[in-house]
Formats: structure tokens, sequence, C-alpha cells
């Protein structure tokens, strides 16, 4: 009788601990959407991954929420963009807290590969490495080292999954330049809300200009709607292109103003046909994913660009 009471004790105390004992399940934890979807397709079903900057989110101005913190503390590893980008986190990014790691996935990028932003700014780079795709593929193998390391037992899954991914991001790579090519030099004038395509311009060949600069922290001014319809106008620009982060208002303004000045339409690329800049799609979307972003982006610019 005594042996049986304490097995069914012990039962008991296992039952507990397996019940409302057991840890959530551990996570990662990343400021944008472009990180999650790089890191789940490297993580597989191993790990979970949060985001907390969901669809159209602009990263510049996001302050964390109360259960973003609470995310951010039970996380095992910390993914963000860097180099300025969460501008009104890196306080808490940067924060050491035990049992966390917090990771620049920007981190191996050199100052060769990195463009200047704009003076006066907090950062002196632009943040916007995604659309350059062979720098994102340095920010992949960051997210796979670090992958690796936090979960060595599936540390070749992780290295195999990455390899796959960064196959697709070299065919990425060249599908844009090869659909870019098809436009001529001249019609290549990409017009948008910020300055978020830098890379995307030096890396396929377009000449860009945005309302805002590299942050959206800072507001335009009459100068800027000014000198932008300037060269919308000069250059007989045929369309201007928002932003699914950033409000389009912006760009209405300079669209009037260049109505009234130099006398003809441009067309405002807008809706679903917005760029995506700083945030993916709501899922379902055709940027739902990092390649879907990247693809529907340069099809919209061609489209609108070639007329
Ligand atoms: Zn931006």
């Amino acid at each position: 009788m005594r042996a049986f009471a304490w097995v069914g004790l012990f039962a008991l105390i296992s039952m507990t601990a397996g019940g409302c004992g057991t840890p959530a399940p551990a996570t990662i934890v990343t400021t944008t959407s472009m990180i999650a979807d790089a890191t789940q397709r490297i993580a597989g079903p191993h790990w979970k991954v949060d985001c907390l900057m969901g669809p159209g989110v602009d990263p510049h101005k996001y302050q964390p929420s109360a259960s973003d913190l609470g995310k951010l503390s039970g996380a095992k590893l910390v993914l963000f963009s860097g180099l300025h980008l969460e501008g009104k986190m890196v306080d808490v990014l940067e924060k050491p807290a035990k049992g966390r790691k917090a990771v620049a996935v920007t981190r191996n990028l050199v100052e060769a590969d990195l463009r200047a932003a704009e003076p006066g700014l907090e950062t002196i780079h632009d943040p916007h490495v995604w659309f350059d795709v062979r720098l994102w593929k340095k920010c992949v193998e960051v997210i796979r080292d670090e992958l690796c390391e936090l979960d060595p037992p599936h540390a070749a899954e992780f290295r195999t999954n990455a390899e796959a991914y960064l196959k697709e991001l070299d065919d990425l790579h060249a599908e844009v330049l090869a659909k870019a090519a098809k436009l001529p030099a001249n019609k290549r004038i990409l017009v948008t809300s910020h300055d978020a395509f830098g890379y995307f311009a030096a890396a396929y060949g377009f000449e860009v200009h945005g309302l805002q600069g590299v942050s959206t922290a800072a507001e335009s001014g009459t100068q800027d709607v000014e000198t932008l319809a300037r060269v919308i106008g000069e250059k007989r620009v045929p369309a201007v292109f928002t932003e699914t982060s950033v409000p389009s208002k912006g760009l209405e303004k300079v669209l009037s103003t260049v109505k009234q000045k130099y006398k003809f339409d441009v067309r405002l690329v807008a809706d679903h046909d917005a760029l995506y800049s700083d945030a993916l799609g709501e899922s379902g979307s055709s940027g739902s994913t990092y390649i879907g972003m990247v693809r529907h982006n340069i099809d919209v610019i061609m489209k609108a660009l070639s007329q």
C-alpha cells in the first residue's frame, strides 16, 4: 500500500510539473517582418518566430508596446535590423538581458557595402539594405549562424535550409537585374514617399528620389515638395510610388504642384500596387514574403515606368 501511495504521489508531482510548470515554447523575436521571414525559413518547425512589426508598420517610428517588452524579455534570441532602422527601440534592443542575445542582422556589412544617410540624422548610414538582394544575403547568413549557435542539435538542418534559401536569393537578384535591364536608362527614375530605395537604385541601375529622407521620423517641408516636383516636372516622370508603410499625403501634395506648375498629370501608384518598403504585406498578399516583396516591387515599377 505504502509503495503504491509513493508511486501515486510521484505521478501527481510529475503531472503538475508537466502541466502548469511547463515553460512556454522558447521563441525568437524579430523586429521587422523581413527578418522574421528569413528566420522562419531557416528555423523550420523548431522555433517559434515572433515578429513585433506587422504589415504596413513603419520601423522608424515604432515604439514598443508593453506586450512587446514582455515578448522581448521572454525571448532567447532577438534579431533586429540595426543601422538605426528601429530608431525608437535602440535602448530596448541594446539593453543587456540575462539569457537573451540580441543581434543586428546587418552586423557583417562593411563600410564599402553601406550608403551614407543625409546629414543631420542620428544614423550615418542608410538602413534599407534589404533592397540590394546581395546585401540581404549577408544578413541571412548572420541569421543562420545565430540559429546554429542557439540550437546546435539542429544546426545541420538550419544550414541546409539556409543554403536553399540563399540559392533562391541568387535567382531573385538575377531576376531583378534582368527585368530592370529591359527599361531604357532614361526611364529608370524612381520617386517614392521616403528614401528607402537607395540600395535598390545602386544595385539595379535606377535614379532615386524620396520626398522624405532615409528616416520617416523627419517630416518633409514645402521646400522638399517643390524640389521633388521640379525633378518630376523637368524629367517628365510618368509615375510616382506610394509605400505600404508610409502615408501618401506628402506625395499627393507633390503631384498637385507638378500639375499646377508643369501642366501634366503624374500617376500615383497606390493601394494594392503600393511598394513594400519597410514591412512585408498581409499573409496572402503578393508581398507576404521577402521574395514576394522584391518581385512585387520590380514588377510594379516596370509596369508603371514603361508607359
Ligand atoms: Zn524606411
